[in-house]
């Protein structure tokens, strides 16, 4: 697990961090989002916003002392599993309002790249709506900021349906459970995974999660220092790959 004290935007003092803005070494941040929702009877709520966390402190210490990480909010859209009591869901309206607060705050300050790293497939829909007239937002305002958008495991999107049995993510299925038995094993109730009716997530192992999480730090790590290198400057509405997600689930 990454020390997140050198990468965590709340754990620096304010002199700490002008010090390193002002150095010029610091100058890229990702801003993460994920959600808090049911995930079937054997994993954590948390998986979405934790494995999303993990993977940017991951990547912000292997691009150290370059890049911070800011969690500006643990749930997201998660409307469609309220049905399952502790799912918290934000209205769409009021979570892109906090997002882009949490992107406009680091503009504001200096900020040159900005990557919203997202751990929750419900986001996808609502950021891809809007992030194209952020990014004219700034191209009119602070021409010198670039904010894109990933989920992390659409980066390495390749590597891990060679992997998986199902979709990738899909939900609380082999690709999910598979990482965090890996990185949370605490978060899996391996019994729990037999008695119910969704067997998928059985093909689950933490050796396979290995290798799905290490592909996502590793291809997430790529973006954010080509972004670093003045690569993925595009405006463009359409920054992932959801035609081939939904073409995939419908398999
Ligand atoms: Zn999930």
């Amino acid at each position: 697990m990454a020390d997140n004290t050198k990468v965590m935007i709340g754990k620096y003092t304010r002199r700490e961090f002008r010090e390193a803005m002002d150095s010029g070494q610091l100058h890229t941040a990702i801003v993460v989002t994920g959600a808090i929702e049911q995930h079937l009877e054997h994993l954590a709520m948390e998986h979405d916003i934790a494995m999303a966390t993990h993977i940017a402190t991951e990547v912000a210490t292997r691009l150290h002392p370059h890049v911070i990480v800011t969690v500006p909010m643990s749930f997201g859209l998660s409307e469609h599993h309220m049905k399952h009591r502790g799912s918290q869901t934000a209205k769409p309206g009021s979570w892109l309002s906090v997002i882009f607060d949490a992107v406009d705050g680091l503009a504001r300050h200096g900020f040159k790249n900005i990557l919203i790293l997202n751990g929750h497939g419900g986001n996808e829909a609502p950021m891809d709506g809007i992030l194209w007239q952020w990014q004219d937002y700034y191209k009119t305002t602070a021409p010198g900021v670039n904010i894109q958008f990933q989920s992390y495991w659409n980066l390495a999107r390749e590597i891990s349906e060679q992997h998986c049995t199902g979709a990738v993510p899909g939900h609380a299925q082999d690709y999910e459970t598979s990482t965090a038995m890996y990185v949370f094993p605490e978060n899996v109730r391996v019994e729990e995974m037999h008695h119910q009716d969704d067997k998928e997530p059985l093909n689950a192992t933490m050796e396979k999660g290995r290798i799905l999480v290490e592909a996502a730090i590793s291809k997430t790590s790529d973006y954010l220092q080509q972004m670093i290198d003045g690569q993925h400057r595009e405006f463009a509405r359409q920054v992932f790959s959801r035609e081939r997600y939904l073409s995939k689930q419908k398999a």
